[in-house]
């Protein structure tokens, strides 16, 4: 018996009562998953020795590749000497090096970090830190935030309920509804006159003007979006003037630019971070994913010099998790910052992420179901259609990514998606984003074998 079937019978027999009962409440529910054994660069092997190539990094996460055993040795070196001290009786100078060493590299001036455990607590963070730079500077009734549709911040419930991914707020929609939400620049979906304006940036800048007029003078703390789409939407760039049209309205109107970067964040697009691409600067961002690249859970929110000091002289920061300021996560995102800058890996982002795009418009561009391929860097989004002429999407209950998914892990490659970026439900893209240590024959691999799957795929259901 396999490893893939010893998982799965283990489940259900511990699930009848037979041996002692104790498993996994898996992220997949009713599915058998491989068992992961070992991985290096971009591949990943399961127990039974079979080869993946990680085109997703896992969910966008794996930035300087598996196995870097410097980061291992340099988490080693922390945890040798300790572990763990409370947040609110040490610091440590793993903490205050990463801090130092980071700094510069941050879309912010004179940033403040505030470590954390992944994304959703970072946004979490970020909104805190909102809020009190606004009880500081004694403006309590600017409690309104502004986020878009189309976008992912977190699954924890105030990082859902900024979200504008419907099918994720669904189940909890009883729960949420604190945050506005206004278009996300997104025209490849929208009808011909929407497009027009979905696509121009003044159209949307002046949509977030409205927003923050409606909610009401010194009522805005915050407008909070991801630089790049994510999952959500599947890699999509706002156009040029964008970012630096809704940084100068939100300083106009004392609302904080808060940017989330914890896809985008550390190389990814290309650039140090997403904001990079237009040089705007963030009042507060929130960082996860790459900051560590998967080898500890650990994230930031960071706040600007003037939100930060703000904060400092209200006295006042009511926040706080047992497991934030980690030394042990500091020591690997230190040596993960260390690799990415002696190795030119931002820049290697780059340029593969170019190669990537061409390879894959060489192999899908012509494609019947593939609408646009689109992305920056190492972040590289395929939107599948129904048809490429009305841009139609396949309806969701065909569930085709998931077939793509399924056909194109059969051929040892892995990758990650998103849905319902037409209309809530329906509406599909593949998201690809490789560490960046990828090389070019995985590249092309990676290529040729997504356009199998998605051929196969299509067939599957046609
Ligand atoms: N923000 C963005 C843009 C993300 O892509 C994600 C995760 O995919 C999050 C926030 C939430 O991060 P986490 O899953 O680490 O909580």
């Amino acid at each position: 018996m396999g490893a893939y079937n010893r998982a799965m019978s283990r489940g259900r027999s511990e699930a009848a009562g037979r041996e002692p009962v104790g498993r996994v409440f898996q992220r997949v529910l009713g599915d058998g998953l491989p068992v992961a054994a070992r991985a290096e660069g971009s591949t990943i092997w399961d127990a039974e020795g079979r080869a993946y190539l990680d085109a997703a990094g896992g969910a966008i996460v794996v930035n300087v590749g598996h196995g870097r055993q410097s980061v291992v040795e340099a988490m080693k070196r922390q945890a040798r000497a300790f572990t763990y001290v409370h947040g609110t009786i040490f610091t440590s100078e793993a903490l205050e090096a990463y801090a130092r060493a980071v700094g510069p590299r941050l879309p912010l001036d004179e940033p403040a970090i505030y470590p954390v455990s992944g994304g959703s607590e970072a946004i979490e963070s970020c909104l805190k830190m909102v809020r009190a730079y606004h009880l500081a500077r004694r403006e309590p009734d600017r409690t309104v935030v502004i986020a878009r549709w189309g976008s992912y911040h977190g699954n924890s419930l105030g990082a859902l309920d900024l979200s504008g991914r419907e099918f994720l707020r669904r189940p909890y929609e009883p729960w949420l509804g604190r945050f506005r939400h206004i278009s996300a620049a997104y025209p490849y979906r929208a009808g011909e006159a929407a497009a027009r304006a979905l696509g121009d940036a003044e159209a949307l800048a002046a949509e977030l003007e409205s927003a923050i007029a409606e909610a009401g003078q010194g009522r805005v703390a915050a407008f909070v979006a991801e630089p790049i789409v994510g999952a959500a939407l599947g890699a999509v760039a706002p156009p040029d003037g964008y970012w630096p049209a809704v940084a100068e309205i939100c300083r106009r109107h004392g609302a904080l630019l808060v940017a989330d970067e914890v896809m985008t964040g550390f190389g990814r697009t290309g650039r140090w971070f997403g904001l990079d691409h237009w040089g705007v600067r963030a009042d507060v961002a929130a960082c996860a994913k790459g900051v560590t690249g998967g080898y500890f859970p650990f994230g930031l929110a960071v706040a600007s010099g003037a939100v930060y000091d703000t904060i400092v002289e209200g006295g006042s920061f009511v926040h706080g998790f047992t497991y934030s300021h980690s030394p042990v996560g500091a020591a690997a995102a230190a040596e993960v910052l260390r690799i990415l800058e002696s190795e030119r890996l931002v820049e290697a982002s780059a340029a593969r992420g170019e190669r990537l795009r061409a390879l894959v418009e060489d192999r899908l561009g012509g494609h019947p179901n593939v609408g646009q391929i689109r992305g920056r860097g190492l972040l590289v989004g395929v939107e599948l259609v129904a048809d490429r002429t009305t841009r139609a999407p396949f309806p969701r209950s065909a569930r085709l990514v998931e077939k793509v998914q399924a056909r194109a892990r059969e051929r040892g490659l892995l990758i990650y998606y998103g849905t319902g970026n037409a209309d809530g439900t329906n509406g599909e893209t593949v998201l690809l984003g490789p560490p960046f240590v990828v090389t070019d024959e995985e590249l092309t691999a990676i290529a040729d074998q997504l356009a199998a799957a998605i051929g196969e795929a299509v067939t599957e259901i046609a």
